[in-house]
């Protein structure tokens, strides 16, 4: 099918929400240029798994067709294998979360049909998330997304602001160049988006919870001795604040394969730990170290995963959120609008965030396939509706990050209770 004749929709960020979206133009032959500050695919390690939820699922086959859809489907495993279960960092004994009663089964047989909303991320309380989750690399889901679009995405493009003109937009890169004008401008550039900055003036932003995290990779073999299943490990010792480790080994014996890493987060509370010098750009071994010396002292049941780990693959990150007492209404703008992290970052906390970002693009994606390409009504219908879903969602992975890792104030303001 042609392309219809139109100026395209501009896309600052080729992340996953950013992706997706360009996949449903590329259905409803929509044209679009993809602009991703990164200078290739690989220049940046794209880290931990995705739980992927019905909320992402669905995004993801509204927009692809069947074959792709079952290709992206084999590359999943179920995240079904059972937990969360809560360890006591340092005796290594088994807790009860949430109730008085004695704990249930050991997490040593995969089952892969049992609790469905087991997340490869912080897991809250009670499953925030509806139907079957799959678990997937957040690289292999955006090299999956990005085969058929190559062709429209410019690499090593950071955009730095965009200016409206009579009948479109334009973006600026901070290498002084310029993109042609498109119908639309949609921000999928993450959390730290100067553009998101510029359209919500202000407004929209994101708030440093204080909580730290360190990513990390350890070969299976450090796991044998958990079995499968997602683990929740907390070391409330600490007068800092607490620590915990949060990690999830998958069923389907990849637990027997010396080659396979699993993922796992280590988080401290507000002022447990921070890089050197503050420097979240740090990766590889200051991060591992950091982790091996905050976990010393913890049973060698976990500390083998810290002790094991693949150095180069550590990373600091910041726990940051949306305000989560809903999305602020900023002035909407007929010719840009913004998805994903960049209006509405959470924390880890229940593993919604790329599913959230997943169901913006589709969402855009199909308001702007029922009208043929951009329109005058297409962004206030989708903000409308998204800011709606997406609050909800920021304001549910808050509650569950605070009260697990001991969160009271955002940027420096206290939070009502
Ligand atoms: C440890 C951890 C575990 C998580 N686990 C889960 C989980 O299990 N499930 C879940 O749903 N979510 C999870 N999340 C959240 C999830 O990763 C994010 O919500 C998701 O990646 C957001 O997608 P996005 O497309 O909005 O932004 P991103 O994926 O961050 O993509 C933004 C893209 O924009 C590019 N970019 C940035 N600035 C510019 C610029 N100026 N110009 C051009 N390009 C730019 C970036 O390089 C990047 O490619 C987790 C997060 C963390 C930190």
């Amino acid at each position: 099918m042609a392309t219809i004749s139109q100026k395209p929709v501009l896309i600052s960020g080729a992340g996953i929400g950013g992706t997706l979206l360009a996949r449903a133009l590329q259905s409803h032959n929509i044209p679009f240029q993809l602009y991703e500050r990164d200078a290739n695919r690989y220049a940046r390690a794209q880290g931990y798994r995705i739980r992927m939820s019905d909320e992402g699922l669905s995004a993801i086959e509204s927009v692809l067709n069947s074959e792709d859809f079952t290709t992206f489907k084999d590359g999943t495993s179920t995240t079904g294998s059972g937990g969360p279960y809560h360890f006591d960092a340092k005796t290594g004994d088994r807790i009860e979360h949430g109730s008085t009663g004695p704990p249930g089964p050991p997490p040593s047989k995969p089952d892969t049909n049992s609790a469905p909303h087991a997340p490869d991320a912080p897991a809250p309380t009670k499953p925030m998330l509806s139907g079957p989750t799959y678990g997937t690399a957040r690289g292999w889901l955006r090299d999956n997304l990005l085969t058929t679009i190559a062709d429209s995405i410019h690499w090593d493009k950071r955009a730095s602001s965009y200016s409206l003109t009579e009948s479109g937009v334009v973006l600026n890169f901070t290498d002084s160049t310029t993109s042609p004008e498109g119908s639309m401008l949609v921000i999928a550039d993450g959390s730290q988006s100067a553009l998101a900055a510029q359209l919500g003036q202000g407004e929209i932003r994101s708030y440093d919870t204080g909580a730290r995290m360190i990513h990390g990779q350890t070969t299976s073999k450090a796991f044998r001795e958990l079995g499968t299943g997602v683990f929740f490990v907390r070391d409330g010792s600490h007068e800092a604040g607490p620590l915990s480790l949060i990690t999830n080994i998958r069923p389907g014996g990849e637990l027997d394969d010396d080659s396979v890493e699993f993922g796992w987060v280590f988080v401290g509370g507000p002022g447990s730990f921070a890089p050197p010098n503050e420097d979240f750009s740090l990766i590889g071994e200051p991060a591992a170290e950091l982790s091996r010396e905050l976990t010393k002292d913890w049973s060698p049941k976990f500390k083998g995963i810290f002790e094991q780990q693949n150095d180069a693959q550590a990373a600091f990150l910041k726990m940051s959120t949306a305000w989560p007492r809903g999305l602020p209404e900023w002035k909407s703008e007929a010719r840009v609008t913004v998805l994903g992290d960049a209006v509405h970052c959470m924390t880890p906390a229940g593993g919604v965030g790329a599913n959230t970002a997943l169901q913006d693009a589709a969402f855009l994606g199909m308001l702007l396939g029922e009208r043929g390409g951009w329109g005058e009504d297409v962004v206030a219908k989708y903000e409308i509706e998204m800011r709606q879903y997406a609050s909800e969602k920021v304001k549910a992975s808050f509650e569950a990050a605070a009260k697990q890792f001991s969160i009271t104030e955002l940027g420096g303001k206290k939070l009502d209770p």
